[in-house]
């Protein structure tokens, strides 16, 4: 399910891409690639790749409070009928930026700053990720969400600060990479220890910058030969 939603997203960010909503480009070849290995298994690695370094541009899925109301509906964070105001889509933006610092320190084996930490554990107490026992006459006792309508966020928020703690202090955490292939700023769970890009794409551009590089390389030790046999 989340699998199959993920990639609704990812269409779903393609489409705003054609559209020129963030940057202007309709060709597919610079959409945004399908999710990170790992991100079908972490919303937090989801949500920290959800702000994209393409090479037409920066591509943010989050820009708007209706794209980030559409992000969290299609992870079946928020109900259908969810509704953000550009307040909360400023503090999911701004828990994804500490969620980035976070998982960089994380692969770069240092110390984030307290902030960051701070950030994720604010996240975590705002909003109870649960569902409450509540108990009227009307209804009886029956468990429903503790946040009213106008917390979509908080609980989002919540959810999410509770996977990153699980990914970072867990055994995927050991795996975490950031993409290698410039400019992309994703991150993801490692399948292998030789794979550090996020999508066949990224691989691509990889192997083709490679080849490149020895090309290159080879035409300038050519090159130089050919100095050294002129005689000069
Ligand atoms: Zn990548």
């Amino acid at each position: 399910m989340r699998v199959m939603r993920a990639r609704a997203a990812a269409e779903s960010a393609e489409s705003a891409e054609s559209a020129g909503a963030t940057i202007r480009t309709t060709s597919a070849d610079l959409a945004p690639p399908p999710p990170a290995p790992g991100a079908e298994r972490h919303v937090a690695l989801d949500f920290a790749n959800s702000e994209l370094a393409l090479r037409a541009g920066r591509l943010d899925l989050l820009a708007t409070p209706d794209a980030a109301a559409r992000w969290l509906v299609e992870r079946e964070l928020a109900p259908d009928d969810a509704v953000l105001y550009e307040y909360c889509a400023g503090r999911l933006r701004e828990l994804r930026a500490q969620l980035r610092t976070l998982l960089a320190a994380r692969i770069d084996g240092t110390l984030p700053p307290p902030e960051a930490v701070r950030a994720v554990n604010t996240a975590l107490t705002t909003a109870p990720a649960a569902s409450l026992l509540h108990w009227d006459e009307a209804h009886g006792p029956h468990r429903a969400p503790a946040h009213p309508a106008d917390r979509v966020a908080e609980h989002a928020m919540a959810a999410i600060a509770a996977d990153a703690a699980e990914l970072l202090t867990g055994p995927d955490g050991e795996r975490l990479a950031a993409c290698s292939a410039s400019p992309c700023n994703r991150f993801l769970v490692r399948t292998h220890a030789a794979r550090h890009w996020c999508s066949v794409r990224c691989g691509d551009r990889v192997r083709a910058a490679r080849a490149y590089a020895r090309r290159a390389q080879r035409a300038q030790v050519a090159g130089s030969d050919g100095a050294t046999g002129s005689g000069r």
